[in-house]
């Protein structure tokens, strides 16, 4: 195997365009490494990111938004103030990966990218807009998260490219989100369902929506039918049993040992009214 630790992102991308076998980056090596004892992966590359300037930092951008460094592991953003006051979603995402000990390295790009449909942080980042720049040999680009992910264990990434910063937009006024996960214990598990909101309010009513499942297709879905169903209410019984049944609607799960598809689909509906919940008090200042 050999062992790569650039020092730029056009380098890195020089490097994988060449590489002639199994490649993989390493971020946090939460998944890579892991992956590697185990014996499901050998890369013949192995392209360390984190010489490369910059990548653990986090900076507030021009417009308000943030560009989150690609090495920045959960333990950094969750104390991150200003991170948690205006996307406590997907930084909750994040903190549900894995142990104290994952957190010190886990990252969002490395939780995006090892493409399980269950990640905990894609849901968060795909219900905020959050996109991601991508470096690949013809120059850089900006994709939305939600196009990232192609399969279970899959990306959209073509030879060459990588992801070299997360970008979330501002947060602007009146807004609010919440991600919850369904595990059968309280840690150190896969989600079996998971949900991600995001709203913007003008006064109590529901102006922006975006409302992301996890685990329960093979790739996190982002359904525009239950961001409609919630849209211009305030959030009332009748909006809430809406929101339930697109949820349910729009969920396509598998069964397997962690849960049947029945099981998955009625749970989907129970975190999506929950995360709404949340999300709505927290974007009128109530929510923690
Ligand atoms: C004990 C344990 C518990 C876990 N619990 C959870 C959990 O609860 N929820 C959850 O979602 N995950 C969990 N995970 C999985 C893992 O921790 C996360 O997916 C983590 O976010 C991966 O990030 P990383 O930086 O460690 O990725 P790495 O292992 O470094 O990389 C993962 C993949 O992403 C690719 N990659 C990394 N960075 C880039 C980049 N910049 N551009 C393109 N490709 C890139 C790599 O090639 C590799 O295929 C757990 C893992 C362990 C070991």
């Amino acid at each position: 195997m050999r062992y790569h630790k650039p020092t730029s992102f056009t380098d890195a991308s020089a490097i994988a365009a060449a590489a002639p076998g199994t490649l993989r980056f390493l971020a946090g090596g939460t998944d890579v490494l892991v992956q590697m004892r185990a014996g499901m992966v050998q890369p013949d590359d192995l392209i360390d990111l984190k010489h490369i300037p910059d990548v653990g930092e986090i900076r507030q951008t021009a417009d308000g938004g943030w560009r989150i460094g690609i090495a920045v592991p959960g333990v950094v953003l969750g104390a991150h103030e200003g991170l948690k006051r205006d996307w406590p979603g997907v930084v909750e995402g994040m903190n549900l990966v894995g142990s104290t000990q994952v957190q010190g390295r886990a990252t969002l790009a490395g939780n995006l990218c090892n493409g399980s449909p269950a990640a905990d942080s894609v849901p968060g980042m795909i219900a905020a807009g959050a996109r991601v720049e991508v470096t690949g040999p013809k120059g850089s680009r900006e994709i939305a998260v939600e196009q990232i992910p192609a399969g279970p264990g899959k990306t959209n990434l073509t030879k060459g490219e990588l992801i070299s910063a997360i970008l979330l937009p501002p947060r602007g006024k009146n807004g609010g989100d919440a991600y919850l996960r369904f595990i059968p214990r309280t840690e150190m598990d896969i989600a079996v369902v998971g949900c991600a909101v995001n709203l913007r309010l003008d006064v109590d009513k529901i102006i922006e929506a975006r409302v992301a499942l996890g685990a329960v297709a093979p790739t996190v879905i982002l359904s525009e039918a239950a961001a409609r169903a919630i849209i211009g209410t305030t959030l009332d019984a009748s909006a809430l049993q809406a929101l339930t049944s697109a949820a349910e609607a729009g969920a396509k799960p598998i069964s397997d040992k962690r849960g049947t598809a029945e099981f998955r689909t009625e749970v989907v509906g129970v975190l999506a009214r929950r995360a709404a919940k949340i999300a709505y008090d927290r974007a009128k200042g109530q929510g923690k």
